[in-house]
């Protein structure tokens, strides 16, 4: 089996990846296992410098990476080097892990008691296509820095930057089966990761309907989960907010990476009193907008990934209540305009589902209860934005929207060094700050008695 990426600003073909099959699966899982054992072994300092010199690798990639992603994903450039330079981030943060997992020393009476973290063994990951490398390195990173081996499945859709990370550990000189990126399907290798029994732990990221699966499949072998999941963020303006800035940049926080985004606040909820001068001033910024050639260094949005997806995003035309559109090219590629809809109420589908497209729905509140009402109104709870100058009012919000990451007069991305994950079907665990490095081990208790 194999498939054809589609560049998808362009529409032309642009090279046939390989899928791996349920064999070739399990023989890297096999390798995988080997090569943990004699990891887990070595002196810690030495899988910190085998970190290090992958994220010198990673380093001098930046830019072959970038480019990858912006034929593969139709990203734009500039947020492509962004990606790269994040997963050298992510390298050098947890290459001090190794050397500080530090465990504890208990008192109890009678003699010590200490905890060791000991790594879990073969770690699967498998990732979505909207942020390839960046997730795949949340998830690989840590885990190996815990002293586990990685085999990564990326997205049927946006292999390239995954596959191309797999050769530059390579050539770094992570040893060999350490860490593995292999091409295939999800219900093929992704499914292999969940039935494995030497596959301890796995980190998905995806839809919450697959999410689903895997945590039923996973519980067949009480197999740990971290679940990145869905989203359907809120963006909370009240009246006394900077309005203009609240609008200036609500764009961004909905429609960067054509929406495709699990953290896109794709539903503004905007205090009643101003919403005309709030409607007024975000036309403007959308109109603003550079939905453009990824390769451009003055893109700020390219085409939507593929185009089953653009037909699933272009779906909700019909369903929504539009009041105006920014604009996108015609012509090749898979190009949709920001879209503002007005609400039609908390049940209308622009205001439930993920759309995961640049489309934002539009709904007025009352009050503070009124806004911690609707932004909860969601089967999701990942991220969001609150726009007020109390800041009082600033802390009560955040206390009460049951999301994982909120920001305040902001609309901060992810960083690597701040816990991340979701509320309620918006995912189970964390990934990154510091403590990630835990989530793949299991704490270990010992007793020694002192006679
Ligand atoms: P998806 O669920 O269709 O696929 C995700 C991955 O799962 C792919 O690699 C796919 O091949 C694999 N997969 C599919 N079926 C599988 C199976 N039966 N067993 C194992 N693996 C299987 O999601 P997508 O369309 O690639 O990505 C979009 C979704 O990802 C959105 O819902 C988005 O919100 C979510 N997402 C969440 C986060 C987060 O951190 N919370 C980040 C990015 C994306």
């Amino acid at each position: 089996m194999s498939y054809t990426i589609i560049n998808p600003a362009t529409g032309e073909e642009m090279e046939t990846v390989e899928h791996a099959t349920v064999e070739e699966t399990d023989d890297a899982i096999a390798r995988a296992k080997s090569a943990q054992k004699k990891w887990a072994a070595l002196n810690p300092f030495d899988r910190a410098e085998a970190l290090r010199a992958f994220a010198r690798a990673v380093e001098d990639d930046v830019e072959t990476l970038a480019l990858l992603e912006v034929r593969n994903s139709g990203h734009p450039i500039e947020q492509a080097r962004w990606e790269a330079t994040h997963v050298r981030n992510v390298l050098d943060y947890y290459s001090a892990a190794p050397e500080r997992l530090l465990g504890k020393q208990i008192p109890v009476a009678g003699g010590i008691d200490v905890t060791f973290n000991d790594p879990l063994g073969v770690v699967g990951v498998i990732t979505p296509w909207n942020f390839p490398m960046t997730i795949a390195s949340w998830g690989f990173v840590p885990a190996l820095a815990a002293g586990n081996a990685v085999v990564l499945k990326p997205a049927e859709w946006t292999p390239l930057t995954s596959l191309r990370l797999g050769e530059l550990a390579t050539q770094a000189g992570l040893p060999d089966g350490l860490f593995q990126v292999i091409a295939g399907r999800g219900s093929v290798v992704g499914d292999r990761f969940i039935t494995h029994p030497d596959v301890r732990k796995v980190v998905f990221t995806g839809s919450t309907e697959v999410g689903k699966r895997v945590m039923k499949g996973a519980a067949d072998q009480i197999k740990r989960v971290t679940l990145e999941l869905g989203g359907k963020s809120a963006n909370i303006v009240f009246a006394d907010a900077d309005v203009e800035k609240a609008a200036a940049t609500a764009p961004y926080s909905v429609f960067e990476n054509a929406g495709q985004d699990c953290c896109a606040r794709s539903r503004i909820l905007v205090q009643r009193s101003v919403l005309d001068s709030f409607m007024e001033r975000f036309e403007t910024a959308v109109k603003n907008v550079v939905v453009d050639d990824p390769t451009k260094d003055s893109t700020e949005v390219g085409p939507l990934v593929h185009r089953t997806h653009l037909e699933s995003v272009s779906a909700y035309l019909d369903k929504a209540d539009i009041a105006f559109r920014g604009s996108a090219p015609e012509g090749p590629g898979n190009w949709f305009a920001p879209t503002v809809a007005l609400s039609r109420g908390l049940n209308d589908p622009c205001m439930t589902e993920e759309i995961f497209g640049p489309i934002v729905t539009v709904h007025p509140f009352d009050d503070e209860a009124d806004a911690v009402e609707i932004a909860n109104a969601t089967e999701f709870g990942l991220s969001g934005s609150i726009w007020t100058r109390d800041v009082g009012r600033a802390l009560r919000v955040s206390r009460a929207v049951e999301s994982g990451n909120l920001s305040v007069n902001s609309h901060s991305s992810v960083r690597y060094n701040t816990p991340f994950g979701g509320f309620k079907q918006s995912g189970l665990g964390r990934e990154l700050g510091p403590d990630a490095p835990l989530h793949f081990t299991e704490e270990k208790n010992v007793f020694i008695p002192a006679d």
